[in-house]
């Protein structure tokens, strides 16, 4: 497995690989990797003849007053994972490699981004869009692997390479939970040891919307005040939204008649954390 810096580099080695005929995957990560990130690498091993994951922390998808200094970083232990789960190329640019200091083109999109996390994090898909794009460019990946735990991002995703006919399969990959319901984050590590055990309601709230509606219930209000209701009983929670949107659209909805996303962002302690389930009804 290589690890490498440069565009120039990947592009080679890329090139190489399609003079092959091989097939390529990419998953793209911001690091700190954990068991989330590698379901994702060994399902674009399954799939793909080489993969590529890329191990940056996109500083133009972080709001003004987040966490970008603070973002957890280890390209050491990131490398480890990668090669134990058969990864061929990791992709470590710097900011500088990535953003000249007079770059000025984004991918903006309207519609999907305007809720949910959009809400609170205005230019975050923005900067996810963009990044993704220059990706995409970069690696010319025949696939490329996301997570549904960032399921917003992934319906962003979906929708980008449609719009913009960018010639890849988007393929998106069950969330990967702790033992206790926990979806796996690498924003887990700022949790102290009480948050830790709190952080466990927002499972526990999908469990509980999840079950409501396999029992029959269709309405969002009545599932979204019980998930809510589940929530607030946490004191160590504070809810920043609990909705029910349409699967693909993004959009709210009052009853979930198709497929509908039911997606949460809520702050334990200082740490937003995000969960959600869809219902394909
Ligand atoms: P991140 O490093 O947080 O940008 O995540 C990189 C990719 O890994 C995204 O597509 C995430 O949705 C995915 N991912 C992160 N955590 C998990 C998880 N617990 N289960 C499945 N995928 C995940």
């Amino acid at each position: 497995m290589n690890v490498v810096s440069s565009v120039a580099e990947v592009r080679a080695q890329v090139k190489e690989w399609r003079r092959l005929g091989l097939s390529v995957g990419l998953v793209p990560t911001m690091g700190y990797l954990h068991e989330g990130h590698k379901s994702l690498i060994v399902r674009a091993v399954a799939e793909n003849d080489r993969v590529v994951v890329s191990d940056f922390v996109n500083p133009i998808q972080f709001g003004p007053s987040e966490d970008l200094e603070s973002y957890p970083r280890d390209i050491e232990a990131d490398a480890r994972l990668c090669e134990s789960a058969g990864a061929h190329l990791v992709f470590l640019p710097r900011p500088e490699d990535m953003y000249a200091p007079d770059f000025c083109t984004y991918v903006d999109m309207r519609g999907l981004t305007e809720g949910l996390c959009g809400k609170t994090r205005p230019t975050h898909f923005r900067g996810v869009c963009t990044v993704v794009s220059k990706l995409f460019h970069i690696v010319t990946p025949d696939r490329a692997y996301f997570g549904q735990k960032d399921a917003q991002q992934l319906a962003v995703i979906r929708r980008m390479v449609r719009d913009l006919n960018f010639d890849i399969t988007i393929v998106g990959c069950p969330i990967v939970r702790e033992k206790d319901g926990l979806a796996k984050s690498s924003r887990n590590t700022y949790l102290n040891a009480e948050e830790r055990k709190a952080a466990v309601v927002l499972s526990r709230a999908v469990e509980l919307g999840r079950s409501m509606m396999e029992k029959g219930e269709r309405s969002a209000s009545v599932v979204l005040s019980a998930m809510k209701g589940l929530i607030e009983k946490e004191p160590l929670a504070r809810i920043d939204y609990v909705e029910m949107v349409d699967a693909v659209s993004m959009q709210p909805v009052t009853q979930a008649d198709g497929a509908v996303l039911c997606a949460m962002a809520v702050y334990v302690g200082k740490t937003r954390l995000i969960d959600n389930f869809i219902f394909e009804g």
